[in-house]
């Protein structure tokens, strides 16, 4: 849309150039002013891009001050503090009259209707036995398969794939991952549309009171005692929110080795507020992801950054 390119070049000349853009959800980080010169009284701004601005829903919050100094809200009040006259101009003219609240309606998610347990199919049957012999290359025991109710679809439209659900709190199906078990499938991943910028994969199964590992993927997961499996690299502000307000104990990023960038990135952004000495980084091998260290994270925990 036009109007967000003009707001998007608005907050450029206000804020300076950002440090990350997401067209899909409007969500825009640049510098942080309120933590650069007021908290940390730098001459420039801080280089830590703790400030999230959606454009789309024209909100705004700092990751790092939003709770301490009250950086959050309409994206108007921002614009009004750090903007000069000519840009809150500009922005009286492209905002829109009314707000509407965007929100996506999907539909209830249900499993795929031909998905089953690995105990309701034969295990002779071929396709069953190649699922099977997948997820035990992957080092993935019964146990697990039984603890995460793993289960596989051998027609339909997840043909050929194993399915991790995944529950709320309140133990409702909010989303699950369908794998495809033949390595040369072009596709690895299928996934339903549902709302992955508020989803906590497997909420279910998390012990806020414990130390929390966050991890990239699903098959990650099974390996570590208590991880969130983010679906990527980056947490999204349901997740933040929740563990800004409710883990006790520590948090410790620990995504594949090939992505420190941006685990230092996630490392920075959450070590903050409440959550500050709190969260711990986890530098893998190059190569190498959670499921191949078989639970020995802490051998890989970074003392100094
Ligand atoms: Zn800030």
């Amino acid at each position: 849309m036009k109007e967000d390119s003009l707001l998007i070049d608005l907050i450029e000349t206000i804020f300076g150039e950002p440090k990350s853009v997401n067209e899909y959800s409007g969500q825009i980080s640049v510098d942080c002013p309120v933590c650069s010169y007021e908290i940390k009284g730098l001459s420039k701004t801080d280089g830590k891009g703790n400030l999230e601005i959606n454009y789309q829903q024209h909100v705004y919050k700092c990751w790092a001050c939003a709770e301490t100094h009250g950086t959050h809200g309409h994206l108007g009040k921002l614009i009004d503090e750090f903007g000069s006259k000519k840009d809150k101009k500009t922005y009286k003219l492209i905002r829109p009259d009314k707000f509407e609240k965007k929100e996506k309606v999907y539909k209830k998610l249900e499993l795929p209707k031909e998905f089953k347990k690995f105990d309701e199919i034969h295990p002779v049957h071929i396709p069953r036995k190649e699922a099977y012999n997948y997820l035990k290359k992957r080092g993935i025991t019964d146990e697990i398969i039984n603890k995460y109710g793993i289960g596989l679809c051998i027609e339909g439209e997840y043909q050929g794939r194993i399915i991790v659900p995944s529950y709320n709190k309140k133990g409702e199906l909010n989303y699950f991952v369908g794998r495809s078990w033949n390595t040369r499938a072009k596709l690895k991943y299928k996934n339903p549309e549902a709302a992955k910028d508020f989803l906590i994969f497997n909420e279910s199964l998390i012990n806020w009171k414990k130390d929390i590992y966050l991890v990239e993927g699903v098959f990650d997961s099974f390996f570590l005692d208590n991880s969130i499996a983010l679906l990527g690299k980056y947490v999204n502000d349901n997740l933040w929110e929740m563990l800004y307000t409710k883990a006790k104990k520590n948090i410790i990023v620990c995504l594949d080795g090939d992505a420190f960038d941006d685990a230092k990135k996630l490392y920075d952004k959450l070590n903050g507020g409440s959550l500050y000495n709190r969260v711990k980084l986890a530098k893998l091998p190059k190569d190498k992801d959670v499921g191949d260290l078989k639970g020995e994270i802490n051998d890989y925990i970074l003392i100094e950054k």
